[in-house]
């Protein structure tokens, strides 16, 4: 019986444990930290690093890669595919470009090994889709995902001044 007690009691202190938390947060002055998403998008860090895009140059609008692959060479998981363009021998350009998103495991070694920095990390997060083969991301998809290449400070340095 006085096991019963005993456990009647322990309830009780824990429920008014809990409910002092409750009390403690449950305030107007303190700030509501809870995301209403998907009605409100969350605002991503600075750094956040997504999956890899590639981003297109706002005079060319055309990414910035010149098909050397060093990216689909670093890769862990073997998920990039890039094929040369042969077309014009003075303009190195890849024909086709995909990464298989379903396995990329977002640790970025292709963006740092791009000589020509033109692989960035892509601001969103929303990549479920119904199927495999949607995961597969084409040139036109990355271009798309990558949105304008940022000027480089230089340039809107030199765009700045009189
Ligand atoms: S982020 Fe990593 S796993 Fe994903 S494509 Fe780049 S190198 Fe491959
Ligand atoms: S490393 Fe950069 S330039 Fe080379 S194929 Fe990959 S994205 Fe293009």
């Amino acid at each position: 019986m006085s096991t019963i007690l005993k456990d009647i009691q322990n309830s009780f202190v824990s429920i008014i444990k809990g409910l002092r938390i409750t009390a403690i947060n449950w305030s107007f002055t303190r700030p509501c930290v809870t995301e209403l998403y998907p009605e409100q998008k969350p605002v991503l860090p600075e750094a956040y690093r997504g999956m890899p895009a590639l981003p297109v140059d706002f005079e060319t609008h055309r990414s910035e890669c010149i098909a050397c692959g060093a990216c689909a060479r670093m890769c862990p998981e073997q998920v990039i595919t890039v094929v040369l363009d042969k077309t014009d021998p003075k303009d190195r350009k890849p024909s086709e470009f995909s990464i298989d998103i379903s396995r990329c495991m977002f640790c970025g070694l292709c963006m740092e090994v791009c000589p020509k920095n033109c692989l960035k990390p892509a601001r969103t997060f929303e990549l479920a889709c119904y199927s495999r083969e949607q995961m597969v991301y084409n040139m036109n998809k990355l271009n798309e995902l990558g949105g304008e290449l940022p000027k480089e400070p230089e340039a809107q340095e030199s765009e700045s001044q009189p």
